[in-house]
């Protein structure tokens, strides 16, 4: 879906879908040199990571395993609780793996550096962030992400993996919710 066919529910398109797909080209290159003749392992975050994943895994010109985490931490508001619990634990072992954890978005920050936590007791031989997006006015704690797509301003969007109460995922740009929508 285009953010034409939804023109109600969104305000502002801050991302399209031609910007997104640049840019995935683009830390698709530095990530295949940075990592070059090491095993790497893609680690994605569902829901919500799972369209930059699949364009970002295929961007990609060379061999990554792919695994996925389900964690939560949001429920169906629009507020992160900092509550993080595990959903679906990773189905690969990390040791000796160079792992590239592939975000949606970066907002407090609270989830992934719970996540950075976790998995840094699981013996990987590296672990980096890459997050399509992040909202620099919203962090509560820092976050070491290598690999950032876009900053965008602190509020809430919906788009290209991202929802609101489950709606909105397959939309193909990311754009701002209106705010009629949740309150
Ligand atoms: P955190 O606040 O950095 O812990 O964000 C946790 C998760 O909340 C992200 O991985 C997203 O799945 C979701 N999230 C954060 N900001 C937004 C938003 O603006 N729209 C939709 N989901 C969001
Ligand atoms: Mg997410």
């Amino acid at each position: 879906m285009r953010a034409s066919d939804i023109q109600n529910d969104l305000t502002d398109v801050l991302v399209t879908e031609e910007q997104i797909r640049a840019k995935l080209d683009e830390i698709a290159a530095r990530v295949a040199e940075d990592y070059a003749g090491k095993d790497l392992l893609l680690v994605g975050v569902l829901k919500g990571a799972i369209m930059v994943m699949a364009d970002f895994s295929r961007a990609l010109p060379m061999s990554a395993a792919m695994d996925w985490m389900a964690v939560s931490s949001y429920g169906t508001g629009t507020k992160s609780s900092g509550v993080v619990q595990i959903r679906k634990d990773l189905d690969t072992d990390l040791h000796g793996k160079h792992v590239l954890i592939v975000e949606d978005i970066i907002d407090s920050g609270l989830t992934l550096s719970w996540l950075l936590e976790n998995f840094e007791s699981r013996g990987a031989a590296s672990i980096e962030v890459f997050a399509l997006l992040r909202k620099p006015d919203a962090a509560k704690v820092e976050v070491r992400s290598k690999y950032v797509g876009f900053d965008i301003p602190n509020e809430f969007v919906v788009g290209y993996g991202l929802d609101y109460a489950e709606q909105y995922r397959n939309l193909r740009d990311v754009a701002v919710l209106a705010p009629h929508v949740y309150s």
